[in-house]
């Protein structure tokens, strides 16, 4: 079925959770709007993650408030239990997701409010649109990758099992959650592994009985409107594998994996790294041993009856790797034949072409309402707070993106008291287009 010369109030495109959460909370509003998908529901869950990933909260924290996951609640859902719970979420509230289809375009209606939308099925008018196409949506590969074309490249997105690399060892640039887990399975594997590690927070899984979602949450972080200074850019390490672990780097280093400092350069298949591998780690513990004191402070404030922990305050003695750190790596010789890029993402709206970008195309909002009147922005990582990109946070801001429409559309729904006399004589006419499929 052709979707040509369909108009709804709001259009909603991408239907991962931060489309599925925009639309639960605008049917609780009565808003009329449509999901368009262009593959499936939570596609990025589905393909866009490897075999073995889970998430990195427990069940009970990674999931929406109106469903939980068929799960113990303190296990970590795999990547297609997550797709799952997302499509059920969506068959439970009835929510009018189309999959399948791709918005090519969005432009401002010149002669009337509104915008038109091209999609791979025909044309589409709404009165508002809401971007949540996602936090991650274009791997990104720095440009000091080397031109080598005997070398297997990929990006963490495209990384689904040790099985799929070439025979050799691996070096895997970026350690936050991603780099870290990949970097763990494949020495689990049997490969040589050298891992550049840059700065990055260092949660413990889980502390005094607590996992760290737990402490995040009671202790504000979540919703910490910006991120420290400095720090912006500054991954997290953790992860929800065999049953949820701390990420030690020391740890990974004693039992095989060659650390190093941040990847500066390639050149004649000569790989250079920085010399900052032993102060990003200890940054690293900073953080870690931050978190424990700000834990400890709640329970003493709060007489919380839960067991001491000293033994998290233990660290390993500094690896060869960390103490006498290797500044270059001659890749052949190391039969290095491997390079997993897990350098992160951006973004892509070329498609939603509006006035609500700044000059380096950055969308310009205020917790997700643009600049642009009518258009929104969702998923996006500190939209309102550090659990903006994350399935819990998301929920959210979709709440307060919902409510914003829905007050815009009272303030559009009202008729001074001549028009409203006018209504009563005709009462067949009515100047809000409001309808859609919902
Ligand atoms: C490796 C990895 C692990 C993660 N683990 C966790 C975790 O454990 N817990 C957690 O809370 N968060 C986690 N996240 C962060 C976040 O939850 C996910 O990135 C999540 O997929 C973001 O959801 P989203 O709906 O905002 O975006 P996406 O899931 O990317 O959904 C956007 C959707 O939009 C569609 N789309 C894009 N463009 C168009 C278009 N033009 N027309 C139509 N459709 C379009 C896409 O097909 C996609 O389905 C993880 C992220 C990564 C990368």
């Amino acid at each position: 079925m052709t979707l040509n010369n369909i108009e709804i109030d709001t259009l909603v495109v991408g239907a991962g959770q931060a489309g599925v959460a925009m639309s639960e909370h605008l049917s609780k509003l009565g808003v009329p709007h449509l999901v368009l998908e262009r593959k499936r529901i939570a596609e990025a869950w589905r393909t866009g993650r490897w075999d073995s990933l889970v998430a990195n909260g427990p069940a009970w924290h990674d999931r929406f408030p109106g469903l939980e996951f068929d799960l113990d609640a303190d296990a970590f859902a795999g990547k297609d239990q997550v797709a799952d719970y997302f499509e059920q979420y969506v068959r439970k509230y009835n929510l009018p997701v189309r999959t399948g289809v791709e918005v090519r375009q969005v432009v401002r209606n010149a002669d009337r409010p509104g915008f038109t939308i091209e999609t791979n099925q025909g044309v589409i008018r709404a009165n508002r649109v809401v971007a949540a196409t996602g936090p991650f949506q274009r791997p990104v590969i720095p440009a000091i990758a080397p031109k080598d074309d005997g070398l297997h490249q990929i990006h963490s997105a495209a990384y689904y099992n040790p099985e799929q690399l070439p025979e050799g060892a691996v070096l895997v640039v970026g350690a936050g959650s991603s780099g870290v887990q990949i970097a763990e399975e494949l020495m689990r594997a049997g490969r040589q592994v050298y891992l550049s590690v840059g700065a990055h927070d260092r949660p413990p899984r889980s502390y005094r009985n607590r996992d760290f979602c737990w402490w995040l949450g009671v202790l504000g972080e979540w919703d910490a409107e910006i991120a420290k200074p400095g720090r912006e850019h500054v991954t997290i390490a953790v992860s929800g594998a065999r049953g949820g672990h701390t990420v030690d780097f020391r740890a990974l280093a004693h039992q095989g994996m060659t650390l190093v400092g941040l990847t500066q350069s390639f050149e004649g298949g000569v790989a250079r790294f920085q010399d900052n591998l032993a102060e990003n780690i200890n940054r690293g513990d900073e953080n870690y041993l931050a978190l424990l004191d700000a834990a400890d402070a709640y329970v003493e404030r709060n007489g919380l009856d839960l067991p001491p922990e000293p033994e998290a305050r233990k660290r390993l003695p500094d690896p060869a790797c960390v103490s006498n750190p290797l500044r270059e790596l001659d890749l052949a010789q190391a039969n290095v034949t491997t390079i997993i890029w897990a350098t992160g993402y951006g973004v892509d709206f070329s498609w939603l072409q509006v006035d609500a970008f700044d000059a380096n195309g950055k969308p310009q909002h205020q917790r997700g309402v643009s600049k642009e009147p009518g258009v929104y922005f969702l998923g996006l990582p500190w939209l309102s707070r550090r659990g903006s990109s994350f399935i819990w946070g998301v929920w959210h801001d979709a709440k307060h993106v919902a409510g914003h429409i829905a007050t815009q559309r009272t303030y559009l729904a009202y008729r001074d008291r001549e028009q409203r006399t006018a209504d009563e004589q005709q009462p067949s006419i009515s100047n809000v287009s409001t309808f859609g499929a919902h």
